[in-house]
């Protein structure tokens, strides 16, 4: 999620660097093509132009594949401005002012990419320098040299503020303010994700819902705030106990969680379930209203091997399914779904359930 928005600014900022380059570039072409009279370099102003301007639809819809072209567009611009510097014998000429392209797309490239661009740039404002047939005055190529880099700097602490921004921004959307375990919103993303994963891996992949018992009789006697601090105690305790990688713990609401994980067989998931409902009662928290005196939960899940025909929601529907068998069978119990559509109720496969 955060990498995905972090690469979708990445993308926006490429999108205005072809957008200013089509800006500029446009113009400079009509001018060197029909007052200067310089058609070679009109061509190559026009040929770039119209490649900024191409890649720009191209890549309207994917930042990634923003950022894949992203490498190819700025070597392009890198040799039109070799080019340029062979060609030219004027002071102060366009592939001088080009070389601020490499210096600024350096911070939008991934963080492990960006020492080689700024080599890449280095190397380009140095061929620059040197290659003109009639080089910069050393002064000239300092005050030059000095600017770019700056305004590379520049940019970088404001690319780099904006991708803090993006990730705190991006963390809290995912995060459930009162437990800290993910929140309904990002379980949507998580089970598209995992089912596919699962699918390639070939791995079961695991739903747990678990749901806190009386806890409506809880609140009413030990009072909303105390409640909420039980919130927080649990989902502390669940994502303890599920911490592998690959474990997800969700609020689904209230005082229901998701548990999602992958790679555990039926037993496994059993004895995984059970883990993560003996952690509450291990807290040892008093409940007076329920018959075992201290808080408990119940837990339904459901184990799937073969994911080819299944849905987000299908999953969910299933796990929900379970814990209320639990509930019936009078609650601080796990069941399998497995085992009550073996009695009789139909898995549901596809159906369009609250995700
Ligand atoms: P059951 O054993 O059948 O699950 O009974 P229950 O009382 O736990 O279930 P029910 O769904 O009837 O009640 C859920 C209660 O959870 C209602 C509400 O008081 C409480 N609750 C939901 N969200 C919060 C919250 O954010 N903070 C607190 N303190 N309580 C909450
Ligand atoms: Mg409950
Ligand atoms: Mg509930």
């Amino acid at each position: 999620m955060t990498r995905y928005s972090v690469q979708r600014f990445r993308a926006a900022v490429l999108h205005m660097y072809l957008r200013i380059a089509v800006i500029v570039a446009f113009p400079l072409f009509l001018l060197h093509f029909l007052f200067i009279a310089t058609p070679d370099r009109g061509v190559a102003l026009l040929a770039f132009a119209l490649y900024a301007l191409w890649l720009k639809w191209r890549t309207r819809r994917d930042s990634e594949e923003s950022l894949r072209h992203a490498n190819w567009f700025v070597l392009a611009i890198m040799c039109l401005m070799l080019y340029g510097a062979y060609v030219s014998n004027e002071r102060m000429h366009l592939e001088v002012w080009m070389m601020i392209f490499p210096i600024v797309y350096t911070p939008i490239v991934a963080s492990r990419e960006r020492m080689v661009w700024a080599l890449v740039g280095a190397v380009s404002i140095a061929s620059v320098v040197l290659l003109r047939p009639e080089p910069l005055s050393s002064i000239s190529a300092f005050v030059f040299v000095a600017a770019y880099l700056i305004l590379g700097f520049i940019t970088l602490m404001l690319v780099r503020h904006n991708e803090q921004n993006i990730e705190r921004l991006a963390h809290l959307s995912i995060i459930d303010p009162l437990t800290k375990a993910y929140n309904r919103g990002y379980l949507k993303d998580v089970m598209v994700s995992e089912i596919n994963r699962c699918r390639r891996s070939g791995n079961a992949l695991t739903v747990i819902m678990l749901d806190i018992d009386y806890f409506k009789m809880f609140n009413d006697k030990y009072g909303h705030l105390f409640g909420d601090s039980v919130l927080e105690q649990v989902a502390e305790v669940l994502k303890r106990t599920a911490q592998r990688a690959g474990d997800y713990v969700f609020r689904y609401g209230g005082e229901e969680f998701c548990i999602v994980t992958s790679g555990l067989s039926r037993a496994e998931a059993r004895l995984f379930a059970e883990k993560l409902r003996l952690s509450i009662c291990a807290l040892d928290i008093e409940n007076r209203h329920s018959p075992h005196q201290h808080l408990t939960a119940s837990a339904g899940y459901w184990c799937v091997s073969d994911l080819s025909e299944i849905t987000p929601s299908a999953l969910l529907l299933n796990a929900d399914n379970a814990l209320y068998r639990a509930k019936d069978a009078g609650r601080n119990a796990v069941v399998d779904f497995d085992d009550i559509s073996a009695t009789g109720t139909e898995p549901v496969m596809a159906e369009k359930a609250p995700a």
